[in-house]
């Protein structure tokens, strides 16, 4: 087991990050709040549009990967087996909901990071109320009474939402 987790987190280290340079010119983090518009809202007020749903892209496309100073803060020091354990967890639930691998392992890498940044925002793909097929169930509910009740959100942005349930087996 050791040595598996040691191997893991060898490969996962070994991953570049060059990021993209408009991301790294505006110095985001992982930010943007959605706004049940369409839009999403980063932390400087500009609202600009992400994927709303897993895209064919080209095999270079990595449009989650962290810059290169996010990454080297993901990876200051050894992750530990909990750590390694919640990457994987939430690396399989963005494979389940149809992300690829690249993509899959950079947003559990944009994960461990808001955990390390202790931010206390969530993805979606993190709660229990998002459907199988993208709907928000709580929205549904009506339990979120600005929204709209056929809400399908963005599973991948980092948010607060009053709603907001840990989904059994995330951390
Ligand atoms: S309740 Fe909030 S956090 Fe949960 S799926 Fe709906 S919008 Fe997302």
């Amino acid at each position: 087991m050791g040595k598996w987790l040691d191997r893991l987190h060898s490969e996962i280290s070994e991953t570049p990050y060059e990021g993209s340079s408009e991301s790294a010119k505006r110095g985001d983090s992982i930010l943007s709040t959605p706004t049940h518009e369409g839009g999403y809202e980063n932390s400087r007020g500009a609202v600009e549009a992400l994927p709303a749903a897993p895209t064919k892209r080209g095999p270079t496309a990595r449009i989650y990967r962290l810059i290169r100073a996010q990454g080297d803060e993901a990876h200051a020091d050894a992750w530990s087996a909990d750590t390694i354990g919640a990457f994987i967890v939430r690396r399989d639930a963005f494979l389940r909901r149809g992300y690829g691998t690249d993509d899959a392992d950079d947003l559990a890498e944009r994960l461990t990071l808001r955990d390390r940044e202790q931010d206390g925002r969530r993805m979606c793909v993190e709660c229990s109320h998002l459907g199988e097929r993208g709907r928000c169930l709580a929205a549904a509910g009506g339990q979120l009474p600005d929204a709209d009740r056929r809400l399908e959100p963005v599973p991948t942005i980092l948010q607060r939402c009053e709603a907001f349930g840990l989904r059994k087996g995330m951390t």
